[in-house]
């Protein structure tokens, strides 16, 4: 390769590369939690998997690893409440997301809950910080997705 054309291949390359590397999330977009990513990577180098055969190459039960594969194809499964993605035998709600008529609870409640159940989960958080989440994470569920109130 001459000099010249060598130059021209790398300033061609450069942005290409660095726009891979710099890759921004839009600020509404699922983000692949480390785990998912980690196991992206991973299947990108051994190629399609089973469940049984993810299970065993990521040494996880077979259980945990089909939901993280729920999870990567975009939030709930049909096992799944599509309102907070607890595991549920049938229906589309889990029994904490619905009113006493097996309604689904309004979004100030909902979210409400959420966020005290998260504040639960990680006590040192700040509340703004555990309303964040919240939001983040019901924007990943069916239920609540295009809510006015998350797209705000
Ligand atoms: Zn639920």
């Amino acid at each position: 390769m001459k000099h010249d054309d060598l130059a021209t291949w790398i300033a061609q390359l450069h942005p290409q590369v660095y726009h891979r590397l710099h890759y921004r999330w839009r600020k509404a977009e699922y983000r692949p939690s480390t785990e998912s990513l980690a196991m992206l990577n991973h299947l990108a180098i051994s190629g399609p998997l089973t469940v049984t055969e993810a299970a065993q190459h990521f040494d996880r039960a077979q259980s945990a690893m089909s939901e993280l594969i729920d999870r990567l194809y975009g939030g709930a499964a049909p096992d799944t409440c599509q309102s907070c993605g607890r595991s549920i035998n049938d229906g589309t709600y889990c029994q904490y997301c619905v009113d006493e008529s097996g309604r689904l609870q309004a979004f100030s409640e909902r979210f409400e809950r959420m966020v005290l159940w998260s504040l639960k989960q990680e006590p040192d958080i700040e509340r703004s910080e555990a309303e964040k989440r919240t939001r983040d994470y019901m924007r990943t569920m069916p239920a609540w997705k295009d809510h006015p109130e998350l797209n705000a």
